[in-house]
């Protein structure tokens, strides 16, 4: 072979060998690492030349080093302890799709750039909303993120409103235009209000509705901004309800929410990101009820359902709004196939897109429904098992309810002889997280909950088992009980 080609394919298999073994390695002892990364700013980044080699280096060479100066700045998201944000894992049916899929290298813009990439498309999301128990009318699509899906959703909503021409005549200088007003609640994820921002609709246009004291939106609080911004002028488009909210994993009373789009003629996206996927444990499924009737959901199998990231499926109720709202096809991408098949390039922003389809169904035969949901539902038993040993624990409160496998809590040693909302809680409550999560032993994130600041402590990674919970709540005392005492010697 001459010229300048890829490295040997003899390379490629002694190299891929090594990556395999390493993976392998890894994934069977996560615990040898400290959780959270403990290198310094800009650490990793000193480490490497500023500019890339003038003659290529070895695959061993870079792989030595990836070893050496990639891995210790990795905070290891495989770990067992790895309970902070939305604990995730990328199986190995996952990774192995992932794999297949940057040696096809294909991008599914059009069907006929891989039929393969589009069916299998179909043919995933078509296997993961069974599994969720969604109505079989549902059309879905793989996006990268939620942030993402919901962009699109809420810009098919903007687009529902036809009368507008938004597609044509956009928003700027158009004083004739009312304030078109997106509801949601104060508990949503920020991608909303980015959404917002993204499609100049502006912040300003996002009404965040209240919640109750579980963290559910209002749904009398929305009727009266509807009516309110209706009496203002405004036009009101769209409802954002979120099922699994990103602080408590709180869910918004979906149906009712749906009647009042229904009766106000709005377009209902659900933000189902993470607690979506508990729609497969038979005993669960009712954390999507009257989704059925949104125009969208979104749901990430990135997050709960062992699907390396990035994967994230919307679902459209009428896939011909949001395809109106992105399609453009110029001629270079025409085929004489266009009326029978789906172009997925018209069902977003992008026109490249990766055969993420692969890998999902990859984990999802791999594990199967039952084994999906067998898996989920032990995440959501040790949840609910720490819950108890917090609620029975004097010197620690909760802080919200745990419908699925996040808990959210604090200290509240009596020794601090601390008042309820007081900053010395606070204060103690984040000293105790930066103590955890320097042990390395485990990592967990916090959030505020009504001028509380809460530890988030969220199970989802499928090494994680009794014995690691356990430890992590030994570790929780043991650092409280520490603090204490040095509070009382001072
Ligand atoms: C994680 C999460 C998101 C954001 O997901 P990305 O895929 O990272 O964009 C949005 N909404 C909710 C409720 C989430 O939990």
């Amino acid at each position: 072979m001459t010229g300048p080609r890829d490295i040997p394919v003899e390379d490629f298999r002694r190299a891929g060998t090594r990556v395999i073994d390493w993976i392998t390695r890894y994934l069977s002892r996560p615990e040898e690492y400290p959780v959270l990364a403990r290198v310094a700013p800009n650490e990793v980044r000193n480490a490497l030349p500023a500019s890339a080699p003038r003659s290529g280096e070895s695959m061993d060479a870079i792989l030595d080093d990836f070893e050496k100066i990639v891995v210790p700045g990795i905070t290891h998201w495989n770990h067992p302890c790895f309970f902070a944000y939305f604990s995730i894992t990328g199986s190995a049916p996952g990774i192995l799709g992932e794999l297949l899929s940057a040696a096809l290298n294909v991008n599914g813009m059009l069907w006929q750039t891989s039929p393969s990439a589009t069916e299998l498309e179909e043919v995933a999301v078509g296997w993961l909303r069974r599994l969720l128990g969604l109505p079989e009318e549902l059309e879905g699509v793989i996006m990268d993120t939620a942030s993402v899906s919901t962009l699109c959703a809420i810009a098919a909503a903007r687009h529902a409103l036809s009368d507008l021409e938004i597609r044509e005549q956009g928003l700027a200088g158009r004083p004739e235009l009312p304030r078109l007003c997106l509801y949601t609640s104060d508990q949503a994820h920020s991608s909303v209000e980015k959404a917002a921002i993204t499609l100049g609709l502006g912040t300003a246009s996002v009404r965040k509705i209240a919640t109750d004291d579980e963290f559910r939106m209002d749904v009398g609080e929305l009727r009266k901004a509807i009516s309110a911004d209706k009496a203002a002028g405004h036009r009101p488009f769209c409802v954002v309800a979120t099922v699994g909210t990103t602080s408590t994993t709180s869910i918004d009373p979906v149906p009712a929410i749906a009647e009042v789009c229904r009766r106000e003629d709005l377009w209902l996206h659900v933000d189902a990101a993470y607690a979506g996927s508990a729609a497969a444990v038979p005993e669960h499924r009712a954390v999507l009820a009257g989704c059925g009737e949104a125009d969208s959901t979104v749901v990430n199998p990135h997050k709960w359902l062992f699907t390396p990231i990035d994967c994230s499926v919307l679902y459209v109720r009428e896939p011909d709004i949001l395809t109106a709202a992105f399609s453009l096809v110029p001629e270079y991408l025409r085929t004489g196939v266009d009326d029978e098949i789906r172009n997925y390039m018209d069902w977003g922003v992008s026109l490249g897109r990766r055969f993420r389809a692969l890998k999902l169904w990859m984990v999802l035969r791999a594990f199967g429904s039952d084994g999906i949901a067998e898996r989920l539902r032990e995440h959501i038993r040790l949840a609910q098992n720490l819950a108890t040993r917090i609620d029975e624990h004097p010197d620690f409160e909760r802080l919200a309810p745990t419908p699925l496998s996040v808990v959210c809590f604090r200290a509240c040693p009596s020794a601090l002889n601390a008042h309820e909302a007081d900053a010395t809680l606070n204060r103690f409550n984040e000293m105790l997280l930066e103590q955890l999560n320097a042990s390395g032993e485990v990592y967990l994130s916090h959030t505020n909950l009504a001028g509380r600041y809460a530890l988030r402590l969220a199970i989802g990674n499928l090494r994680t088992t009794e014995r690691h919970v356990a430890r992590a709540w030994e570790l929780i005392q043991e650092v409280s009980d520490a603090l204490v005492k040095e509070a009382a010697a001072r």
